[in-house]
This record gives C-alpha cells, sequence and structure tokens, in this order.
C-alpha cells in the first residue's frame, strides 16, 4: 500500500520524527530551498501537515494543499496557524497541551515562589557575602494566604491552580465562558488583578489577547502585586510593564516569555524585581519528547479513522 504524503513544516523531534519517516513519504518544505517550488510540486497531493507553533501556516499556504486534512501542531500555542482558514476547509487541528502541562504549571509556580520570596537576590546575597556584612536578609510575605488571579483557566491554567491550592493560595480566574470551578470568576483581567497579590497570564497569543495585561490591569495589581507570565509576551503591554516595575507600581514579576525573544528589552531584564527565564516552561527531555509524540499519535489516529487524541476543536 502506498504511503500517505505529509508535509513537514516543522520537524518533531528525532525519534518522531523517524516514526514519520517509516510510516510516511515526507515532504521537507522546512529545508526547502525554493519552497513555493516544493508546494507546486507536492502540495496537492499532500494530506496532512506537521508544524509547531511558531512557524506561519497560511491561508496561501493552504491554497496549494487541497487535499490535507489535518494539522498536527507539536506546541500547545498556535497563533501563528490561520486557524481560520482551516476551520473554513474542514481541516482538523491537534496540539500537545495535554503533554506539557505539568510543566509549565511547574514553571508558573516556580516563577511566583522564586519572584515572591526574591530567590534571585537573596541567592546573589549569600554568595556575594553580604549576608555576613550586612546582616539578616530583609523580610518579605508569606504565599499562604495570598490571592492568585489566573487569566485564561484552560488546560494549564487549571494545572496552575492545581498547583496553587496546596499553598493555601485563594484562587480566582477569568477565560471568556465561566467554569464549574469552585474559584471566583471575574469577567476581565482589570477586575481580577484588582482582587488579586499575584496575577498569571496563561491564555494563548496572538491579536486577540494583545496587551491584555495592559498598563491598567498591571496598576491595579499594585505596588505589592506580583505578575507572572507564562503565556506569550505579547500578551502584557511590555513597555506598560518597564514602568510599573521601575517606579514601584507593581511589586514584582516572573516571566517565561517576553516580546523580543531570544534578546529581551534590557530595560525589563536589568531590573532587580524581576525573575527570568528563557521561555523554557516545557524544556524538559521527557516533555519535549511526548509533544512530539502527540504529533505522531494524533496522525495515526487520523489515517486509521479513530478518534484524534488532542484536538483543538470539534468540526460542525
Ligand atoms: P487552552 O486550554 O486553550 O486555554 C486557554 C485559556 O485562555 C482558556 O481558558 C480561554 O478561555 C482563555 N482565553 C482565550 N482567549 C481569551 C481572551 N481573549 N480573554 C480571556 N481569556 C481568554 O490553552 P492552554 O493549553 O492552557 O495554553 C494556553 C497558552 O499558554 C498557549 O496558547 C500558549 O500560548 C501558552 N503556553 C506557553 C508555554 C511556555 O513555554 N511558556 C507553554 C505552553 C503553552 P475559554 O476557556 O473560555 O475558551
Amino acid at each position: 500500500m502506498s504511503k500517505h504524503d505529509v508535509l513537514v513544516f516543522f520537524p518533531p523531534r528525532p525519534k518522531a520524527m523517524a516514526q514519520l519517516e517509516a510510516a510516511y513519504t515526507l515532504h521537507r518544505y522546512f529545508e526547502a530551498a525554493d519552497k513555493d517550488a516544493l508546494l507546486a510540486d507536492v502540495g496537492p497531493s499532500c494530506e496532512a501537515i506537521v508544524i509547531d507553533g511558531h512557524t506561519a501556516l497560511t491561508r496561501a499556504h493552504l491554497d496549494h494543499l487541497p487535499n490535507v486534512r489535518i494539522v498536527v501542531c507539536s506546541s500547545a500555542g498556535f497563533e501563528s496557524i490561520d486557524v481560520e482558514a482551516l476551520k473554513e476547509r474542514g481541516i482538523q487541528l491537534t496540539n500537545s497541551s495535554d503533554a506539557l502541562l505539568d510543566d509549565v504549571a511547574d514553571v508558573a509556580l516556580m516563577l511566583t515562589l522564586a519572584a515572591r520570596r526574591q530567590l534571585v537576590a537573596a541567592h546573589n546575597y549569600v554568595r556575594s557575602g553580604d549576608w555576613g556584612q550586612r546582616g539578616m536578609y530583609p523580610l518579605l510575605s508569606p504565599i499562604s494566604g495570598k490571592r492568585a488571579g489566573i487569566v485564561g483557566f484552560g488546560k494549564i491554567g487549571q494545572a496552575i491552580a492545581r498547583r496553587f491550592e496546596p499553598l493555601g493560595l485563594e484562587i480566582g480566574y477569568t477565560a471568556r465562558s465561566r467554569k464549574d470551578v469552585p474559584h471566583a470568576h471575574y469577567p476581565d483581567a482589570r477586575s481580577l488583578a484588582a482582587w488579586a497579590d499575584i496575577l498569571v497570564a496563561i491564555v494563548p497569543g496572538g491579536e486577540e489577547t494583545r496587551a491584555l495585561i495592559s498598563g491598567e490591569v498591571i496598576e491595579a495589581l499594585g505596588p505589592s502585586g506580583t505578575l507572572i507570565n507564562v503565556a506569550r509576551g505579547s500578551v502584557v503591554d511590555e513597555p506598560s510593564l518597564v514602568e510599573a516595575l521601575s517606579t514601584g507600581k507593581l511589586g514584582s514579576a516572573g516571566l517565561d516569555v517576553y516580546l523580543n525573544e531570544p534578546n529581551p528589552n534590557p530595560k525589563l531584564t536589568s531590573l532587580p524585581n524581576v525573575t527570568l527565564y528563557p521561555h523554557h516552561a516545557s524544556g524538559t527531555v521527557e516533555t519535549r519528547d511526548a509533544m512530539a509524540q502527540t504529533v505522531v499519535d494524533n496522525l495515526a489516529a487520523h489515517f486509521e479513522n479513530r478518534p484524534l487524541l488532542n484536538p483543538v476543536y470539534a468540526l460542525s
């Protein structure tokens, strides 16, 4: 039996790529010197696309791919993919949130604890000898009993809430829709921030959420508040964040993501009240392999007419 043709916009990790090579005829868009020529040549025969969430997949690409029925994305986010164009053409989309939600929630927790308890500054206090010279490190504020507002209450937002609860944090959230959970729902990020001590952003990127965490939201969080961003850099109004952290309008921030990656604004990264991580929330070997495996498993399910394991939406 002939193999299905699959177009690879972005290759998954080697073990997964080897499985794809064995099962399908792969066309390597990501390394083609003349991408237009490749699309014109093999586009009509391709039935599936393998991609990650940072690589563009546009309406113009899809015009050359009339027989594609599924896009399998190895990331959780997919703002670089034209989802409306996929839906219009009846194309399925899968992602990898289920594989990475524990790691990303762990990093949200880590950044929260590190920012609130000043881990980096305290570490340097010991290492530099300041402790011996200057005495006890300044007193801080406990985590327990504080209020954590989660902006975006999907798979990862709910995994973050599950980690926060045992710490004695009270949870509130905002999302497009109200959830059947015992936590307070807030209609928007501004009202959630006014209630919260800690605000965690974990919504998708893209135009709809650009600067959702606005200057107004940051000021509502206030001088003793902490902003944690494990979503996308675009979700936060970064100039307002720099201004608020520099002038004491916001207490602290813990950031995994930035507007300009991998060279974030030095005005932000040099501030003493930020704790920084290099967009590495899902950056463990096991999780990256599990994310890549979702690509293999969803493609297999599609071609064997089984239900998809990680569908992003249901086609009507
Ligand atoms: P998800 O399950 O789809 O959840 C997204 C949540 O955001 C949902 O609760 C959704 O509301 C809410 N939301 C969407 N648009 C909104 C808006 N305009 N205003 C308010 N809330 C909005 O996605 P997920 O798997 O939790 O992942 C969320 C995002 O995390 C990803 O898209 C990605 O950008 C980011 N991420 C980052 C990393 C990292 O390395 N730092 C790793 C993985 C993912 P409804 O529930 O009402 O639909």
